[in-house]
């Protein structure tokens, strides 16, 4: 069976002071449901991130990697350098990654196969624009970034590859996919999934909405059945809404 999971995306915010900060206060909140709970701090803190949280159960993992093991790649990291620190899971293909800093499909791709050579889960993120939705592209839009980056894979890899559909739209925007948006695309990423792989595959893996999630609209969105979670950007930073979010399941 798939998993629930909620992940903060830190992005690009707290110091390591703020770090160990905000991880002191969501090590007082309470777990009421059964989600997964992960954490992506910035680099710079990712190891005393690991460190402070090495016997609870709120998993730490990274926003970005390259897809070369060593080399000359001037201020990159490597899945492998992750690995080493204990960070089992990362992020790919975060909206923000593929405007700010022309992330490919075709580099994303590369990225995923070093990520699970190197034993990393991926939590692979991928939505359509405003103009996509506006034109009624969005479906083809997403299943191009699904096939582009992922169907090269064997269905054994799917055990190691999270969803994660974030239309571009409702990021930091604090507007939502309404909660039957967001289980319309779902469903259509599973079928995306069950076409090409079959029903074990599409049934297995979980698929998590992102974009202006909130205490407010957890409930609703993670009740639909195709949505297995969340990936939580500014909402993840307050211990309290974030625990909300968790518990909203
Ligand atoms: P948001 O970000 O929750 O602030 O909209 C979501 C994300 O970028 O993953």
């Amino acid at each position: 069976m798939r998993k629930n999971i909620v992940a903060g995306n830190w992005k690009m915010n707290n110091d390591l002071a703020q770090t160990e900060a905000l991880i002191t206060d969501l090590k007082r909140q309470s777990k009421t449901s059964d989600a997964e709970v992960m954490i992506a701090p910035t680099f710079t803190n990712l190891w005393q991130a690991y460190q402070t949280l090495k016997d609870n159960d709120i998993e730490v993992i990274a926003q970005n990697m390259h897809f070369a093991d060593n080399g000359a790649y001037t201020g990159e990291i490597s899945a492998s350098m992750l690995n080493s620190i204990g960070v089992k899971t990362v992020i790919l293909g975060h909206s923000e990654r593929r405007a700010y800093f022309n992330e490919t499909d075709e580099l994303l791709a590369k990225k995923v196969d070093a990520a699970l050579a190197n034993d990393l889960r991926v939590i692979f993120c991928f939505g359509e624009e405003l103009a996509d939705r506006k034109a009624g592209n969005e479906e083809a839009v997403v299943e191009g970034q699904i096939k582009n980056a992922l169907f090269h894979l064997d269905a054994d890899a799917f055990k190691s590859i999270v969803l994660a559909y974030e239309p571009v739209w409702a990021i930091g925007t604090g507007e939502t996919a309404s909660p039957e948006q967001a289980q319309d695309m779902h469903a259509f990423i599973r079928k995306t999934l069950e076409n090409k792989y079959g029903n074990d595959v599409a049934d297995s893996v979980s698929i998590l909405y992102g974009g202006s999630v909130k205490p407010a609209n957890a409930k609703e969105i993670f009740g639909k059945p195709d949505v297995d979670g969340g990936l939580i950007g500014g909402a993840s930073l307050k211990a309290e809404d974030f625990y909300a979010i968790v518990n909203a399941f």
